[in-house]
């Protein structure tokens, strides 16, 4: 047999199927023979009748040379073919890179089919399957191609996952960035499957600006205190730019709008970063009523109150002030949340009675905060 072996593995294969026929008879048909004679001996050795055992032995001797044959002429043409093919080994060598290309042409169609399920599912049981059926592959420029696919879909899975976190624990800083990673999405399917999830799951927090004076119930939510329902008090006692006596006895001019507030929560106006206090700030000065001196004056030096500054972002900051002592609940570094309690209104510092002095600057300037704010629309 000089066939070149491993271009010829269909040949062989028909042959090896012959050849394992040629084997079963060989071995079948002698017992058969063997199994009969021996039944025929049987009944020679219990019968008396000596004629009809002298014709079961004549049967019996044809019987046992017919299966020696049948035994040994394969066999013997089977040892003369062997002696005349192939290296066997070589054979077999052919086989074992045969089957491994099979089964690697396999294993990357079911890789991709498994990387299409996890692609569509996008959870993590799919994801592993894919990625262990990457990871068997040795052909490497497949492999490095999956694993690239593989990634994305690792990135989208995750990106699943940040949705429902976000819906349990609300952060409008991650609310921004998931939005903005989400569109950025290439894929448009996902992307538009992804942000159907968010809008469904997460909703903003942040609208308009609010009213910072809270309301007298608070909910709490992972630890943070809101008091985000009708305002306690919507009283302005002071404008933008104001000219009342004590502000004239200030100095003249109001920077900001003061709301009538007693002992009422201070919410963040909108989400944001606390600015001030700092840890080591004083957040202890006690409520007072300053008076104006004979002249009408007020002497206010280095009566500063405990205030909290936020930035929102955009160069927009607010501050709060005149807070009761020791109420502060935020410190220089805190995202806050809009709606989220973070002090209790006082009359401490330049204050000449219980008030929240509330105040808006756009990039270090101050600003009328009636332009964002709004008593008859607090919570917009
Ligand atoms: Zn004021």
């Amino acid at each position: 047999m000089i066939l070149s072996i491993c271009d010829n593995l269909d040949i062989l294969r028909i042959l090896r199927i012959v050849k394992t026929a040629i084997l079963l008879i060989k071995i079948v048909v002698p017992i058969i023979l063997i199994v009969s004679c021996m039944i025929e001996v049987i009944s020679i050795i219990t019968s008396n009748d000596v004629e009809i055992s002298g014709k079961l032995l004549k049967s019996w001797v044809r019987k046992v040379i017919a299966a020696l044959l049948i035994f040994l002429i394969p066999t013997f043409i089977n040892l003369l073919a062997d002696l005349g093919s192939a290296d066997t080994n070589e054979i077999a060598k052919c086989f074992q890179n045969s089957t491994n290309e099979r089964i690697e042409e396999l294993t990357i169609e079911q890789a991709k089919k498994y990387i299409v399920q996890a692609k569509e599912s996008l959870s993590n049981p799919d994801y592993y399957v894919a990625n262990r059926m990457v990871n068997k592959i040795k052909t490497d420029s497949v492999k490095n191609e999956l694993t690239k696919e593989l990634e994305l879909i690792s990135s989208y899975i995750s990106m699943r996952n940040e949705i429902y976190e976000l819906a349990k624990k609300y952060d409008s800083e991650k609310y921004k960035s998931l939005k903005a990673k989400l569109e950025a999405i290439s894929d448009e399917k996902i992307r538009e499957r992804l942000l159907k999830e968010f809008e469904e799951n997460v909703k903003s927090r942040d609208i308009g600006w609010w009213w910072p004076v809270g309301s007298k119930q608070t909910t709490t939510l992972n630890g943070v205190t809101y008091a985000e329902g009708e305002p306690a008090t919507t009283r302005i006692t002071a404008y933008f730019g104001g000219n009342d006596a004590v502000h004239k006895g200030l100095g003249g001019g109001h920077g900001a709008i003061d709301i009538g507030a007693y002992r009422d929560n201070v919410i963040a106006s909108k989400s944001g970063t606390v600015v001030y206090p700092g840890k080591n700030d004083r957040i202890d000065y006690p409520d007072q009523a300053i008076k104006p001196d004979e002249n009408g004056k007020y002497n206010c030096a280095g009566l500063n109150g405990n205030y909290v500054k936020i930035d929102h972002g955009d160069g927009i900051t607010t501050l709060y002030q005149h807070l009761y002592k020791n109420t502060i609940t935020v410190r220089a570094g805190d995202h806050v949340e809009q709606g989220q309690v973070i002090g209790i209104s006082g009359s401490s510092g330049c204050s000449s009675g219980p008030h929240l002095h509330f105040q808006m600057e756009l990039n270090g300037t101050r600003i009328d905060p009636l332009n964002y704010v709004s008593s008859s629309n607090p919570r917009p």
